[in-house]
């Protein structure tokens, strides 16, 4: 976590030298700088904030008599403590398990060193070195390894994101249940996207963007959304390390700050499913207080943490834009999209067909013309840099996309017959 950078208070990427904006060009035409302040605050903690500051109060009191706890957190020993003493279940412990004591360690760190030097999200912010060798394939406490790109292959199941030590962790744990799953579960516990509809929501939209499709219906850049009593409480949002998810606060002024959370998979578990109103809300409600005033107290600062479900979504987006800085440019805040077909698709902040709000138009070569604004449907309950992200992945894909979107496709004619030149020089 880079602390001295200064970054875009959207998508967290580092801000060039001096730069004044507090957003970067990528998410700048998209969002409003002062809304963005109360949008930054993690739902759970904007709750907690706004509706239980008496609990807040009563649980900083309650530290200060715990030096102990305040000192061992956060390692496991500490979390187990505080769980210990919150729920006064006493069975709650923590193993002593380490993973450079098993016999397979060096099996891991073979696949570490890889992995972190392929910038793969399940080992971050580590330095590695990619033998140039190809993939390889290891065995770790009976489970079968083999590395993928940027991914893992676990017993035949692929892992892309989270922490690539934690998962190495569940497989030093002997349960009868596929560790991919168990760490999938996981990761969208952390995420929110367990409940209701999201998780197919989250299916769809890697279908969507592994095809370079537009994904179906939809509208909200806004937080996960708060129920009135608490009834479902919003997940945990959580940047994370090799080793363990890293929960995050906004302390406004004070800056923004996570708390790294138990690195064995079953206290993490246990931790989860407290937070999730288990075995009681008033529990939960204890714990997040606990957690908030224990962050403020303790907490790593990391302004570049990802902790809003708007912050990831643009930073997905920003990392398309700059992964194709060759076909895609940034102009009075628009984005220009060199398609396949020929066109050059003009992006930009607008009220568009069924008010989504983008315009998408095919732009003449001196980009003075435009055509008229495509109607295209996407998923509105996915933020906002999702939704974009989703349309420039399409629009880099456009001789695809012109197959399966009748809107596209006549644009493109259009266009064609507009530029006569185009239809010879088919790229
Ligand atoms: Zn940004």
């Amino acid at each position: 976590m880079a602390e001295h950078a200064r970054v875009c208070r959207c998508c967290r990427e580092s801000l060039p030298e001096h730069y004044v904006n507090i957003l970067c060009t990528v998410c700048s035409p998209w969002n409003d700088p002062n809304e963005l302040i109360r949008l930054s605050m993690p739902a759970w903690q904007n709750y907690l904030q706004q509706h239980q500051q008496d609990l807040i109060d009563e649980s900083r009191k309650w530290l200060q008599g715990e030096h102990r706890i305040v000192g061992a957190i956060p390692y496991n020993a500490g979390w187990a403590e505080l769980l210990r003493q919150i729920t006064g279940n006493m069975q709650i412990s923590c193993s002593d398990v380490q993973l450079d004591e098993h016999r397979d360690y060096p099996a891991y760190l073979q696949i570490r060193e890889i992995m972190a030097g392929r910038k793969s999200n399940l080992f971050p912010n580590l330095e590695g070195q990619d033998s140039g060798k190809g993939e390889i394939e290891v065995q770790f406490n009976g489970h079968q390894i083999r590395t993928s790109r940027l991914g893992l292959i676990v017993d035949g199941a692929r892992v892309e994101r989270g922490p690539g030590t934690l998962l190495f962790m569940m497989m030093l744990e002997r349960r009868a249940d596929s560790v991919v799953l168990r760490f999938l579960d996981l990761l969208h516990q952390i995420e929110g996207t367990v409940n209701s509809s999201r998780a197919e929501i989250e299916t769809d939209r890697r279908e969507a963007l592994r095809g370079g499709h537009f994904s179906l219906v939809g509208a909200a850049d806004a937080p996960q959304p708060e129920s009135k009593r608490m009834n479902t409480i919003p997940a945990p949002l959580c940047d994370w390390s090799h080793d363990t998810y890293l929960l995050g606060t906004e302390f406004g002024a004070r800056g923004r700050f996570v708390m790294p959370l138990p690195t064995q998979p079953s206290l993490l578990e246990r931790f989860l499913r407290i937070w999730g109103g288990r075995p009681s809300m008033l529990v939960s409600d204890r714990l997040r207080a606990l957690t908030r005033n224990l962050t403020k107290l303790i907490g790593i600062k990391a302004e570049d943490a990802r902790i809003t479900p708007l912050e990831r979504s643009f930073s997905l987006f920003r990392s398309i834009v700059d992964a194709n800085s060759d076909k895609i440019k940034k102009l009075d805040g628009a984005l220009f999209i060199d398609g396949p077909s020929g066109v050059t698709w003009r992006v930009k902040p607008g009220r568009g067909a069924h008010n989504v709000p983008y315009l998408i138009q095919t732009t003449s070569k001196n980009r003075i013309a435009f055509g008229q604004p495509v109607c295209m449907y996407d998923d509105s309950n996915l933020p906002l840099g999702d939704r974009l992200a989703s349309v420039v992945l399409g629009l880099l894909n456009d001789n695809i996309l012109r197959t399966q979107f009748e809107q596209i496709h006549f644009a493109i004619l259009m266009h064609e017959q507009r530029n006569p030149h185009l239809q010879r020089q088919f790229r």
